[in-house]
């Protein structure tokens, strides 16, 4: 893969910081994003912006078209059974969001039972914390140790009384990926439905729901080099079907009267108002982007980063990894002795780095680890060994400073 071919297509990558290169490492929140998606995004607002479906000028139909095309890439993305299925959300936090208030209202009820794990992004923990609050039904969370579910305490949890487990897939906060092929196949055992939170998985690992066999997943565009505010949320047909609509308004009905209301088809019931166009639209120049370059090479070049990373990592004095999966994703998170994780996050940014530093929107997990939080480098197809080397340094030169 060329790294420096890459780079040169992500202009923020130019950029400086406090008078040094910029050093990105804080992919796991968002992604920069290449010119190709910018372009996109600039041509839409300058040449085709309109709004979708109701239109038959020529503006609408090609604001429509493109629209339309980025549902098409989205399915394939994830290799969907159908168009239908693909849900245009603002990201992963609404497409969970949507199953908890439609599914989740219409399906659960007093003394049902929910199984999420610890180490959920908050999206994927309050939307079931509000809805068995409003329903009387239980929440349970499979434990983990070191970065992995006990998968022997989730059979356990499982039963009759368990509707469904959303899980997430890769962790944000310690990057793992956890074995959802086993907790799919466990929960359909168990006559529970399974949603994967997709938000940070989509955009490293070949996703393929079908074969996967899970019942809802969610991504954001955003973590996957597309624009912010738009995402996905696939449903398999026959749920998506049976669920009653998330919001109401203009795009989602078949006919309205003052007495009642008939919704319009998959996957416009779900879709009230008009809809993030310009975002939606561009996020086929995203998904072609990845697909171009391929999720196998980019996956290599960033595993080979984050074991290089992490071979330096552990030589600093007092540092210790959080989440040492065997099976993980890009993510270095840690925690040093005697340091704030905010402190040597200050620090790297005065030397052009960024990284995370915090709870990474997972307190559970944070308290299970007894810690207030970790820093955190998470690397993308454009980041370089040279990088890694400058973020070694910068934790040396912060040490010196703060102990
Ligand atoms: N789930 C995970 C694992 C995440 O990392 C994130 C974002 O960081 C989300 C859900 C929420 O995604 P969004 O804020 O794009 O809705």
């Amino acid at each position: 893969m060329d790294v420096q071919a890459i780079r040169q297509q992500f202009p923020a990558l130019d950029r400086q910081v406090k008078g040094h290169p910029l050093v990105y490492f804080d992919n796991a929140a968002t992604t920069q994003k290449p010119q190709v998606v910018i372009d996109a995004l600039v041509d839409y607002y300058s040449n085709y912006n309109a709004n979708v479906h109701r239109g038959i000028h020529t503006l609408a139909e090609e604001a429509t078209a493109a629209f339309e095309a980025s549902r098409n890439a989205a399915q394939q993305f994830i290799n969907a059974a159908s168009r239908e299925e693909i849900i245009f959300t603002r990201g992963t936090t609404e497409g969970i969001n949507l199953v908890a208030y439609t599914w989740g209202r219409q399906n659960i009820k007093a003394g049902d039972e929910i199984i999420i794990t610890e180490m959920e992004h908050h999206s994927n923990i309050v939307p079931w914390q509000m809805l068995c609050e409003e329903k009387g039904a239980v929440l349970k969370m499979i434990p983990q140790q070191n970065g992995e579910l006990l998968l022997d305490e989730y059979k356990k949890l499982l039963s009759s009384k368990t509707k469904l487990v959303s899980v997430v897939h890769v962790s944000n906060a310690l990057g793992t990926v956890n074995p959802v092929e086993e907790i799919i196949r466990l929960a359909h055992q168990a006559g529970a439905l399974v949603m994967i939170d997709g938000a940070q998985s989509t955009v490293h690992l070949d996703i393929d729901v079908q074969a996967m066999d899970c019942d809802f997943f969610a991504f954001s565009s955003h973590k996957v080099y597309g624009p912010t505010g738009i995402g996905v949320l696939y449903g398999k047909k026959h749920l998506l079907e049976a669920m009653p609509p998330f919001q109401g308004g203009g795009e989602m009905i078949k006919e309205v009267t003052l007495q009642k209301t008939t919704y319009a088809d998959l996957p416009y019931k779900f879709e009230a108002g008009t809809p993030n166009i310009g975002d939606a639209a561009v996020l086929k120049a995203a998904l072609e982007f990845v697909n171009k370059i391929g999720k196998e090479k980019i996956r290599n070049h960033e595993n080979e980063l984050l074991a290089y990373a992490t071979e330096q990592l552990v030589q600093l004095p007092g540092l210790r990894i959080i989440g040492t999966a065997a099976n993980k994703v890009s993510v270095a998170s840690f925690v040093i002795d005697k340091v704030h994780p905010q402190d040597v996050g200050i620090l790297l940014d005065n030397r052009g780095i960024a990284v995370r530093t915090g709870h990474h929107c997972a307190q559970p997990l944070m308290h299970c680890y007894g810690i207030p939080g970790t820093i955190r480098a998470s690397f993308a197809m454009y980041n370089t060994k040279e990088e890694v080397d400058k973020l070694i340094e910068g934790l040396h030169k912060a040490l010196k400073m703060l102990l």
